[in-house]
Parts: C-alpha cells; sequence; structure tokens
C-alpha cells in the first residue's frame, strides 16, 4: 500500500559546519563569562595574570624609612581640609586621587592641597567601575579629570588610580598609551567602612613598610555623605605613631623615586 505523504525529497538542514565568525563570537562569549565568574580568584592572584589586569604598582622597595599616606574619593568639606593640615602640620605630603566632578564642585579644597605641596592623583571624573565601559568613555574620565586639576594651576605630572582597583583589559591599554602605570596599594585600613582607628592601626601595623602606599579615603565615590571621622582620627595615630620613629610621608611620585617600584606583574 501506498503512503498518503510523501517524504520531500530535500528536507532543509542546518549547515554542517556553523559560519567561522560564530565560532569566534561563541568562543569569546565563553571565554568573557569564564573570566568575570573567576574574577575574584583572579584578582587575588593579580601578579601572575598582568596581561588581564596591567600593570600596577603596589609598594616601593627602598631601604629609606618613607611611607605614602594616599586618600580617594575626595575632596569632601567635611573632612579634605582637617586631614591636609594635620598632613601639613607634621611636615608630611601625600597624595590625594581626587574625583574630578568633586574637584569641580569645590575648587578652594583643590587650591588649598596644592599651596600646602600635597599631590594631586586622578581617581577618574565619576568614579565608575573601569572594567566593563567603552574606550572612549574611559579615556575620557581620565581626561576631564587631568583637564580640571590642570585648570586650576596644577602642573604636575598626575599619577592615576582606578576605582576599587578595577583594571581590565582596556584601562591597560589606555594607561600604557598614557605611559603611566595604575597606582594602587599595599593597606587599605577598610575606613570606609567605617572601621574603628584602633582596629585599623592594628591592621596598618601588620603591613607597615618602608615603601608602603597606604589607601585611605577623605571622601565618598558612590554616594554623598559618607562619614571619614574616623579617617581623620586615624591620621593623627598614624603620624603620632610613625614620625617618632623616623619615617617620612611623602606623595606617591616621591616615594617611586626613592626606591625601585613593585609591580603586580
Ligand atoms: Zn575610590
Amino acid at each position: 500500500m501506498q503512503p498518503l505523504l510523501k517524504a520531500p525529497s530535500s528536507l532543509p538542514s542546518w549547515p554542517k559546519r556553523p559560519r567561522r565568525w560564530l565560532q569566534y563570537c561563541a568562543i569569546t562569549l565563553v571565554i568573557a563569562l569564564l573570566i568575570t565568574i573567576w574574577e575574584p580568584y583572579l584578582w587575588s592572584n593579580r601578579y601572575r595574570v598582568a596581561w588581564i589586569f596591567g600593570e600596577a604598582i603596589y609598594k616601593v622597595q627602598t631601604s629609606e624609612k618613607v611611607v605614602a599616606l594616599t586618600f580617594d574619593d575626595g575632596p569632601d568639606p567635611r573632612y579634605t581640609q582637617q586631614i591636609s593640615q594635620l598632613l601639613a602640620d607634621a611636615g608630611a605630603r601625600s597624595t590625594f586621587f581626587v574625583i574630578g566632578r568633586h574637584a569641580e564642585q569645590y575648587p578652594d579644597l583643590i587650591d588649598t592641597l596644592i599651596q600646602q605641596g600635597h599631590e594631586l592623583g586622578n581617581h577618574t571624573w565619576s568614579h565608575p567601575s573601569l572594567r566593563l565601559m567603552l574606550p572612549g568613555v574611559m579615556r575620557a574620565e581620565l581626561e576631564s579629570t587631568d583637564r580640571l586639576l590642570h585648570s586650576y594651576g596644577y602642573e604636575s605630572p598626575i599619577p592615576f588610580r582606578s576605582p576599587y582597583g578595577h583594571s581590565w583589559f582596556v584601562l591597560p591599554q589606555i594607561l600604557k598609551l598614557r605611559r603611566q602605570p595604575n597606582i594602587l596599594w599595599t593597606v587599605q585600613l577598610n575606613d570606609w567602612k567605617p572601621e574603628k582607628p584602633s582596629i585599623m592601626m592594628d591592621l596598618l601595623e601588620t603591613k607597615f613598610d618602608n615603601g608602603a602606599i597606604i589607601l585611605l579615603h577623605d571622601g565618598d565615590g558612590e554616594s554623598e555623605g559618607a562619614d571619614r571621622a574616623n579617617t581623620v582620627e586615624v591620621v593623627k595615630l598614624i603620624l603620632e605613631k610613625y614620625i617618632p620613629q623616623g619615617y617620612q610621608f611623602v606623595t606617591v611620585s616621591e616615594l617611586l623615586h626613592r626606591g625601585k617600584p613593585l609591580h603586580f606583574q
């Protein structure tokens, strides 16, 4: 008996081999996904995967008793001047990695930092994570902040520190073109939590060393109004404890000249 329906002589079929560009896209997507999932692990081993995270300096090798205190996320009218005055009174110079939009809001604070001999650093215009961002937007974050600081009459080279320390494929290429490293840190004191000053001092003790770069915060990168009173307190304690021991607190650029920069790569 004849079947009622005849199978068509040629059924449409998937191409035997998907197009090559589709294969590349799929592989790239899988690699990006895996890297994103493993980011916390990769970050803790960043000195082994410099091709992802780029060149970053976390300390300087030196036999001299020099240390850099650095302050991120300002300027903030409640804390920046208190901190900079404490430092100036103690003969210390620090690097303030400012956020461009805050610097635009408080030109007088920037002027005070310059007058007191502190160094200005670039911490981007709006404090985004620089991991997933179009290169043009990323460049604008850096360049607009540099331009603003220069417009205030600041003529020295401006070191850069990425928000959250994030650096991811594109930023390392941009920094390479700008011929500058990402300045990270030897120890951060959890002052952003904010942590108690006595606990911060205990934490610092374990990492305090010649050539250390210490991360503190005089402002807030995410929301306005974070409490940095404990940061002011801990700055007093640090100066009181270590200056009598013969330590000198200098800017990041000065520190880099006083020894051999230690890189993550
Ligand atoms: Zn920050």
